[in-house]
């Protein structure tokens, strides 16, 4: 691996000739697993200021520190797209939220609905997830994790703005398909939405029902597929 493909999330501000920390993680990560030394040169990204050159101007087995020499890409606009799943088990959880920020999400908001069968998470778990995911697929921006929801209350203060396309299985609804709106997808538990669920989101005026294809999907491939079809687009011409 060349000494430029590790790229990190970190929170500081990256600019020319400012020094930014490093977590105590990233410090273990560079000096004991990657064997990096001072002088090293890593790529960082914090959300806003786009993707920086920096070089390793200390590192001890707990603390790193970054100078950034050089912009090697300007942030970007990314989709303004949430994906909204009812809690899956912790496995399926943290597939689905390395999945959704490769796909590009802005956002990833757990929902209980009457038949989801989890209703804990550990949000510092799936954030550390989700920056690992950015991190590897280059993305300049982490998606926003939030405390899971109950889907009524979810509903009573959607805003006004966003489309919200529901995943149904029923096979009356049609194809998913790619939007540049700002929108959400959602997507029900592994026993499905209830008739009254349905009933109640279906009633909402920014809510479209959609289908993802004949088949009945997992609900962890329903989100990891949908999100495809409504991210599906040509890449910026750079
Ligand atoms: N009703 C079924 C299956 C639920 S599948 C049952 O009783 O077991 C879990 C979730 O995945 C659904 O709530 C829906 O949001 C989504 N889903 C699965 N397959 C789908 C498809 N073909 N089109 C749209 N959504 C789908």
């Amino acid at each position: 691996m060349s000494t430029s493909s590790i790229r990190l999330f970190v929170t500081a501000p990256l600019a020319e000739g400012v020094n930014a920390p490093g977590s105590e993680a990233q410090a273990h990560y560079l000096a004991n697993v990657m064997r990096r030394a001072v002088g090293d040169t890593v790529l960082l990204f914090n959300g806003a200021d786009g993707e920086w050159a920096a070089q390793l101007t200390e590192l001890t087995r707990k603390k790193v520190t970054f100078a950034p020499h050089q912009q090697t890409r300007p942030q970007a606009p990314e989709p303004d797209a949430w994906l909204c799943f009812a809690l899956l088990k912790r496995t399926k959880t943290d597939m689905v939220v390395e999945k959704a920020t490769e796909l590009g999400v802005s956002r990833i908001q757990p929902v209980i609905t009457m038949r989801t069968q989890a209703d804990h998470v550990n949000l510092d778990r799936l954030r550390a997830i989700a920056i690992e995911a950015a991190e590897q697929c280059e993305r300049l921006a982490v998606p926003e994790i939030m405390p899971p929801m109950q889907l009524p209350a979810l509903m009573a203060q959607w805003p006004a703005g966003r489309s919200l396309f529901i995943a149904d299985e029923r096979r009356t609804a049609r194809l998913l398909r790619f939007s540049s709106a700002a929108s959400a997808l959602l997507v029900g538990p592994e026993g499905g939405f209830t008739d009254a669920e349905l009933a109640g989101i279906g009633a909402h005026p920014q809510v479209t029902r959609v289908s993802l294809g004949a088949q009945i999907l997992r609900a962890e491939t329903a989100a990891i597929a949908g999100l495809a079809l409504m991210l599906a687009t040509d890449p910026p011409q750079e």
